[in-house]
């Protein structure tokens, strides 16, 4: 079957940028039913925008053809059938892997949503450099959270040798050839047979990142776990056999374990890795309770429901820079943009990041929620094509909004892998709040009597 066209996707882009009157919506949609619906399959999404109009459907159009249009949105199934099949046993392993999607639901904005709050927050705040900043890449169009972390880490890591920054001067601008002095391109031209790095600008880089970090942690130190993390411990609580990997920095996952009492590993403390019932929690990217020295390179995790306290009663400032303890440096938050050389820049992170690849290729699930595949995320990428390839039995189950995920992903892995069969990437395009304690209960065995119901009229 083809895929949804253009023509789909800019009606349906259409119909949610803009408030119709729910009488134009349906007859827009009773048309592209009429003309297309055959030959293509429906956007899930036509099943809320028919939610909503379903009730004055009676005032536009006669019953028979209310009756067929509700009949064609009940074909739409944004849930896989071959999902609700799969039953695990002891020892099946299952490994989740958490993106930006699954934290949404806590308040907490998406990677591509963040860079605009904080800039709200930075406004408040009134910060002329970050306003600045904020102006800067307003201009320039870029509103990703990541691509502006990744720039400052590069930029820190660059400034610390000379001869680095200069030589990527080189690399990006020039690719050889003699510059001509309008070409050059750092901002002191007088410097430029010996560039030298300019202090004023590295130290208003720490401010701004400082800075930076002090809003993303207080956005996200607040927000409580949602219906995705919940679901995520009620299955850990029967299936010990499962690991989960989260790219995300916030703590809304530990804290829906540890108030559960689930003991973790993985985590950088080393706490409990032998123990057997403890769960895998690994935080690829970092977390809002990890820091690092700047001097000494010691890395530390701090009790998360404890942090939590401190900043909701307001008894002590939140630590967003501390003093080191070995040393006196300055410790600051532990947050990783996803960068492919991010072992260069915290060696000490190796080994979490080689537990995530080995979690990846022992799970015969690997449970893929709100998580987006982003271009910059090439090494978690990597991971999985490799283990997909590798273990012909390994099954994906994709949880997430975007109808587009799962066609891309499928014509990827079967591009780069022999006899890939595209059904072993499984779609729920649902929000995983609503998905997935559905079907993780599914997957246990846990009767749903809500779906055997729905099985039986079939
Ligand atoms: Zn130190």
């Amino acid at each position: 079957m083809s895929g949804i066209s253009e023509e789909q996707k800019d009606l349906l882009k259409d119909l949610e940028r803009r408030s119709y009157p729910p009488d134009l919506v349906l007859h827009r949609l009773f048309v592209f039913l009429k003309e297309k619906a055959e030959e293509e399959p429906l956007d899930p999404k036509w099943l809320n925008i028919w939610k909503k109009c379903e009730p004055d459907a009676y005032k536009v159009f006669p019953p028979d053809v209310i009756k067929e249009i509700r009949e064609k949105i009940q074909s739409i199934k944004p849930i896989d059938e071959e999902i609700w099949k799969i039953k695990i046993k002891d020892e099946t392993k299952v490994t989740f892997l958490l993106g930006a999607g699954a934290s949404a639901p806590s308040g907490i904005p998406t990677v591509n949503k963040l860079l605009s709050e904080l800039w709200k927050r930075a406004r408040k705040i009134g910060r002329e450099d970050l306003d600045r900043l904020a102006e800067w890449c307003k201009e320039r169009d870029i509103d990703n959270i990541e691509d502006l972390l990744t720039a400052a880490y590069i930029s820190n890591f660059a400034a610390r040798n000379s001869n680095v920054t200069s030589l990527l001067n080189y690399f990006i601008f020039s690719g050889g050839r003699q510059l001509s002095d309008e070409e050059y391109f750092l901002p002191r031209r007088r410097l430029r047979r010996n560039p030298q790095i300019d202090v004023s600008s590295i130290s208003f880089l720490q401010h701004t990142l400082q800075t930076l970090f002090g809003l993303l942690t207080s956005t996200m130190i607040s927000a409580s776990p949602n219906p995705t993390h919940e679901a995520i411990v009620s299955f850990i609580e029967r299936h010990k056999n499962t690991s989960i990997i989260t790219t995300n920095y916030d703590g809304c996952m530990d804290e829906a374990l540890l108030k559960n009492g689930v003991l973790l590993k993985g985590t950088i403390s080393g706490e409990n890795e032998d123990n057997p019932e403890a769960t895998q929690l690994i935080k690829m990217h970092g977390s809002i309770n990890w820091a690092y020295c700047d001097s000494c390179q010691d890395v530390r995790e701090f009790d998360l429901l404890e942090l939590k306290r401190i900043y909701e009663n307001d008894k002590l400032s939140y630590p967003v820079i501390g003093i080191c303890k070995n040393c006196g440096g300055l410790r600051r938050p532990l947050l990783v943009p996803p960068l492919s050389f991010k072992f260069l820049m915290f060696p000490n992170l190796i080994d979490i990041w080689n537990a995530a690849s080995r979690s990846i290729q022992d799970a015969d699930y690997l449970i893929v929620v709100g998580y987006s595949f982003s271009e910059a995320d090439t090494y978690i990428t990597k991971i999985i094509s490799r283990s997909m390839s590798m273990n012909e039995n390994q099954k994906m189950i994709i949880v997430n909004t975007d109808l587009d995920l799962v066609p891309t992903l499928r014509d990827r892995f079967a591009a780069h892998i022999e006899n890939f069969g595209k059904s072993r990437i499984l779609k729920a395009c649902e929000s995983s709040e609503k998905a997935l304690p559905e079907i993780l209960k599914s997957m246990l065995g846990q009767k749903d009597n809500k779906k055997k119901s729905n099985a039986k009229n079939k």
